[in-house]
This record gives structure tokens, sequence and C-alpha cells, in this order.
């Protein structure tokens, strides 16, 4: 049996004190939601903070306000099953609550927050094992280790961002609020990411996320495709999140094309949406845009499925995307 090591435990009922407290206990100081992905990763020994604080009783982080005309402010503390069941997040942004009911397992999702899956930790086959198993292989970049198992002359680790929500919250422009002791800011998910397996945020570790805004539904349309290997439960190993900005007349004004789970950040594909863009949703551009996706991705041998294979299938999981949005526009 994997056991947790020991730590010190706090339950703040206020942001204030939340940050305060990770401000005393620096860098051996980590924020946990639900701990899906935060135990299991401290029972293999990846992390090992001397101080958890919990965001779990801060009220401000519960909380769901907005609707889609003035855009929806989503406490980064809201569970996944709370978000799939909101009445405001499936009449206004039915494509979030989609895309979190593909999350993990329902038990899992009671406890898993929105917060929590943004800023999951990159994954690798050879990296999502226990102790033993890592040390068995003298460990890797990532966590221990002086080697890339993956990409073996490569000072980089090329861990995956698997996180089903981070994909569409980048394509649909959403914003996030950090707060730490010295303040708050508020930044684009795009800047959210780092293209590097190890340092896959541009956040300080004592900076809290408090709140995921979502920008004002006027006109736009998005939807999200995940490829998995078992539909009851599994992390994606592609994704296909799309937001097309139209005219009443049906011509494409804007458009974003993010794919996820391939690489160690979301990858926009601008040539795809520069195919889309300036005119209809006709067959000839969706297979250019798909085209230039397939060109982009480039996933390791890191997670589940034959590289290649992944690599080809986001063509047809582009187009399958951007069907259903043609078919949405009718
Ligand atoms: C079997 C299994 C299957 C899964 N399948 C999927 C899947 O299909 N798709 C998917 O996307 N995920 C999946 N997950 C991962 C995970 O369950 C979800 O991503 C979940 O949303 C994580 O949220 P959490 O609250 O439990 O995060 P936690 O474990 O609490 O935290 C995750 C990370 O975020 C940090 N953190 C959490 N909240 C904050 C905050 N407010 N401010 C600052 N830092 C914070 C923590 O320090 C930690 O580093 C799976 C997990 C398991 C165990
Ligand atoms: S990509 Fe390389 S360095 Fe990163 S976790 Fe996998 S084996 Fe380790």
């Amino acid at each position: 049996m994997m056991r947790l090591p020991k730590f010190a435990y706090h339950v703040p009922r206020t942001v204030a004190d939340a940050v305060k407290m990770m401000g005393d206990a620096g860098p051996e100081g980590r924020f946990v939601a639900g701990g899906t992905d935060l135990y299991p990763n401290m029972k293999r020994r990846q992390q090992a903070p001397r101080t958890v604080i919990s965001v779990t009783r801060l009220a401000e982080l519960n909380r769901v306000e907005g609707d889609g005309r003035e855009g929806l402010r989503i406490g980064a503390g809201v569970t996944l099953t709370d978000l799939c069941e909101h009445p405001t997040v499936n009449r206004d942004y039915p494509e979030v609550a989609a895309a979190a009911r593909t999350i993990s397992t329902p038990i899992l999702r009671n406890m898993g927050t929105v917060g929590g899956n943004l800023l999951l930790d990159t994954r690798c086959n050879y990296y999502d094992q226990n102790y033993e198993w890592r040390r068995a292989i003298n460990f890797c970049l990532k966590k221990d280790g002086d080697v890339c198992w993956v990409a073996p002359g490569s000072s980089k680790c090329w861990a995956v961002q698997s996180s089903d929500l981070v994909p569409l919250m980048v394509a649909v422009g959403a914003r996030v609020k950090l707060v730490s002791t010295l303040g708050e800011r508020t930044v684009e998910a795009a800047g959210l990411y780092n293209d590097d397996g190890i340092d896959y945020l541009h956040k300080r570790p004592d900076e809290l996320l408090a709140e995921i805004q979502l920008p004002a539904r006027n006109g736009w349309r998005a939807t999200y495709k995940k490829l998995r290997r078992r539909g009851s439960f599994d992390f994606p190993v592609l994704g296909v999140a799309i937001r097309l900005d139209m005219e009443k007349g049906g011509e494409i004004k804007d458009a974003k094309i993010v794919l996820g789970g391939i690489a160690p950040a979301p990858m926009e594909v601008k040539e795809a949406a520069a195919a889309l863009v300036g005119g209809a949703l006709e067959d000839e551009r969706m297979r250019e845009a798909a085209e230039a996706c397939y060109v982009r991705a480039r996933p390791l041998d890191n997670t589940d499925f034959l590289m290649n294979w992944r690599k080809q299938i986001a063509r047809p999981y582009v187009l399958r995307a951007l069907e259903e949005l043609r078919r949405g526009g009718e």
C-alpha cells in the first residue's frame, strides 16, 4: 500500500489567511483542493510538501456568479460535479459542462475542482509510477533523475498537459485570477501554461488560483472533443477545443483551435484558424484546418496509444468538432 508522507495540514477560512499561510510555509508549502491529483503524487513521492493548505473552506472560491450576458465567474474551488450540474453553466456554457463531464469518474468529480484541473501536474508513462518503479529506471529529469527516457538527448521534459478543461478554457479566451500576499492579478488562461513538463506553469507557487472568468456569450460557439482509450474514464491523449465567432450570414470572423494532451502546454494552431477565417464553414476550409492541426501535432511516445496514430487522429477529431459546430449553426 502506498502511504502519504507526513505533512502539516491547514484549513484556512479566508483567502487572506490562505495566502498568508502559504507565505509562511515558503517553498515547502502547497495548496490542495480535491487532492485527486496532489495526494496520489505525494504517495508516489513525486511531490512531498511539508505543509499542505486546503482551499476547500474558502467561501470565495466556491461560488458561480454571472451568466452568458455579462460573463461567468467560476470559483476555483467549485467541484467538477457542481460545474457539470450548474443550471447557468448548462444553459449558457454547455460545452464547458460537457467537457467537465468527460473528466475522470463521478466519485472523483465529487472531489476534484475546476482550479485543480487547470493546475494539474503534467503526465508521462515514465513519471506516473510509484517510487520503486521510478527508482528501478534511475528516475528521470522531471523528478530525482538526470535523463529523459522519452527523448534521451533532450534537456527538456516532455510530460504532457492532460487536463480536459485547459484546451477549452484557452480556446474560449477565459481569464484567471491569481492571489498572493503581494496582491492579485488577472491573466489570460492561455498565458498560464509553459511548454516545459517540469516548469509547466507561468504562476508562482505561492499564488492561489481564485477564479476562472468566462467571456460573455456574444455569439461565439465552442466545442471540445477528447480521445481516450476507455469511454468510462481516462485522461485525454488528444483534446481538440474550438471556438468560432461567426457573422449572422455564417462568415467566420475569428477562430481559435487548441490541441491538448499532446505537449507540455496546450497548443494553439493559428494556421488552422487562418484557414477558417473569412468564409463560411465549408468542407474545403474544414479540411485545411484539420490538415494544419495534423502537421503541428507531434505527440511523443509517453502516454497511451501509438504516437503516429495519435498524430493522424488529430485530422478526424478536428473535422468532427467542426462538423458539430456547423450542425449547431443550422
Ligand atoms: C483515476 C483518475 C482519472 C482522472 N482522469 C482525468 C481526466 O480524464 N481528465 C482530467 O482532466 N483530469 C483527470 N484526473 C485528474 C484530476 O482528478 C482532475 O484534474 C481534478 O480536476 C483535479 O482537481 P483537484 O481539486 O483534485 O486537484 P488537487 O489534487 O487538489 O490539485 C492539483 C494541483 O493544483 C494545485 N491547486 C489546486 N487548487 C489550487 C488553487 N485554488 N490555487 C493554487 N493551486 C491549486 C495543487 O497544489 C496541485 O498542484 C484524473 C485523476 C484520477 C486519479
Ligand atoms: S518526458 Fe522525460 S523527463 Fe519528462 S517525465 Fe517523461 S521521461 Fe521524465
